[in-house]
C-alpha cells in the first residue's frame, strides 16, 4: 500500500524509536528530582531542548514543551485572553481556515462571550491581508494564523500579517505545525511572537510538541506548576521530548534534499492525474504551497467515495471533508475559498513524505485511473 497522508501524521523514524527506547530504559527518573538519576534526566531534557531549539531557530529558553500543537494553540490563545483582560484587549482574530481544533476553541470562546473575528482567504486559499487590516485593531489580544494550511498546503503571508499586528500593538501566533519539516521556515526569521509545533508531523512521536514563546514575553500558563519555567506544569514527557529532538535533528540533516524530492513527486502526481483523468481540479494553484501537499477534486465525485475506491486500490489519502452520519460535511477550507458545497465535499488531499518514492506515485496514478476513471467518464466534467 501507498501512504499519502503525511499531513495527518508520519511514521516515527528509526533513530527516533531508538533514542526513545534508550530514554525509557535508562533515563526514567523525574527531571525535577535533586538526586543523581533525576539530575541525569534533567541533563537529558536540557540536551533535547537545545537540539529542538537549534532546529526551530529559537532559544532553548523560548521553548515550552507541550502535548502537541493543539495544546500549544490553546496556551497561545487562552494566555493572550488572560493578559488582555488587564489591558482591554479582549478580541481575537484568526483565519477562517485554521485547524478544526483551533476553530472549535474559537466556537467555545464565542459561547463564553469572546468576540472572535475570522480573516477570510481568496480563491487560492491565501489569507486576505486587506481583510486582516480591517479586523486588526487596538482591542485585539492575539492574531493567530497557520503558517501553511494542512488541507491545501497553501503558505500564508505570515511576515506581512505580523507587521500589521505589531503596528496595532498586538501579539502574533503562528500555528507552524505544517511548516516545520517541509519548509526552511525558522522562528527567528518569521516575525511571530509565538509558534506552535508538533513532533508527529516530522517523524517524531505523537503527544509531544511545543509552544515557542519569544524571549521577554511572560506568557501565562494553562497548567500551573513549576515545570518549563512555570509555563507548563506537569512532569515532562522526557521520552517524547527526546524523540522530538531526534526527529528534529534527522529532519534538519536532509531537509533541503527532502523538500526538492517531495516537490518533484508532487509535480509528478499532479501532472499525472491531470493528464490521465478528465475533470481533475487542483486547489491552491497560483499560490506558494508546501512541496508535499496536493488538494484536488475528481469532478464532483464525493470525497468519501473517492477515498474508499483509492483505499481498495491500495492508496491511503484523506480529505478535508468529514464523513458523518448525515453524509459528507464540506471542507471548511474550501468553503472559505468560495467553493460551492458540492466541490467542498469532493476535495481529496494527497500529502507526500520524505520517504515517498516515484514508484509509489506511479502506483497511485495507476490506481486512480483504474478506480476513478470509469466513474469520471460517466459524470459530466465541470468547466475548469
Ligand atoms: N495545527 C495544524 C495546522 C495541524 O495540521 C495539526 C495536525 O493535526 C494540529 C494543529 C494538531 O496537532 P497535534 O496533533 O499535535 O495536537
Amino acid at each position: 500500500p501507498v501512504y499519502l497522508d503525511h499531513n495527518a501524521t508520519t511514521q516515527p523514524a528509526p533513530e527516533v524509536i531508538e533514542e526513545m527506547l534508550d530514554s525509557l530504559q535508562k533515563v526514567w527518573a523525574n527531571p525535577s528530582s535533586t538526586h543523581a538519576p533525576g539530575q541525569a534526566a534533567r541533563r537529558a531534557l536540557t540536551d533535547a531542548r537545545t537540539r529542538v531549539a537549534q532546529f526551530l531557530g529559537c532559544l532553548g529558553a523560548e521553548l515550552v514543551f507541550t502535548s502537541g500543537a493543539t495544546e500549544a494553540n490553546h496556551i497561545a490563545v487562552l494566555g493572550a485572553l488572560a493578559q488582555g483582560r488587564a489591558t482591554g484587549r479582549t478580541r481575537l482574530v484568526m483565519s477562517a481556515v485554521e485547524h478544526p481544533g483551533m476553530l472549535a476553541l474559537a466556537e467555545r470562546l464565542r459561547g463564553e462571550g469572546v468576540v472572535v473575528d475570522l480573516i477570510g482567504v481568496d480563491a487560492r486559499g491565501v489569507l486576505d491581508l486587506q481583510c486582516a487590516r480591517r479586523l486588526i485593531g487596538d482591542d485585539v489580544a492575539l492574531v493567530s494564523v497557520m503558517g501553511a494550511n494542512n488541507e491545501t498546503g497553501v503558505l500564508m503571508p505570515v511576515a506581512e500579517l505580523a507587521a500589521l499586528a505589531h503596528a496595532a500593538g498586538t501579539f502574533v501566533h503562528v500555528d507552524a505545525t505544517q511548516l516545520v519539516g517541509k519548509t526552511a521556515a525558522r522562528f527567528d526569521a518569521g516575525g511571530a511572537d509565538l509558534w506552535s509545533v508538533s513532533a508527529h508531523k516530522l517523524h517524531g512521536p505523537k503527544g509531544v510538541g511545543a509552544l515557542v514563546v519569544r524571549k521577554g514575553l511572560n506568557w501565562p500558563a494553562l497548567f500551573a506548576g513549576r515545570q518549563e519555567r512555570h509555563r507548563r506544569g506537569g512532569t515532562e514527557n522526557l521520552p517524547g521530548i527526546v524523540g522530538f529532538a531526534a526527529a528534529a535533528e534527522r529532519t534538519a540533516r536532509t531537509l533541503a534534499h527532502d523538500m526538492s524530492h517531495m516537490r518533484d513527486l508532487q509535480g509528478r502526481l499532479e501532472s499525472g492525474l491531470r493528464a490521465a483523468l478528465p475533470g481533475v481540479h487542483l486547489y491552491g494553484t497560483g499560490a506558494d504551497r508546501l512541496p508535499n501537499t496536493s488538494c484536488l477534486r475528481f469532478g464532483t465525485l464525493d470525497a468519501e467515495q473517492v477515498l474508499g475506491k483509492l483505499e481498495r486500490a491500495g492508496v491511503f489519502a484523506s480529505s478535508g471533508a468529514a464523513c458523518t452520519a448525515s453524509g459528507t460535511q464540506p471542507s471548511h477550507v474550501l468553503l472559505a475559498m468560495g467553493e460551492p458545497a458540492l466541490h467542498a465535499r469532493a476535495s481529496v488531499r494527497f500529502s507526500l513524505g520524505r520517504d515517498t518514492t516515484a514508484a509509489e506515485i506511479d502506483q497511485t496514478l495507476a490506481a486512480a485511473v483504474r478506480a476513478l476513471g470509469p466513474l469520471l467518464h460517466t459524470v459530466p466534467a465541470p468547466a475548469e
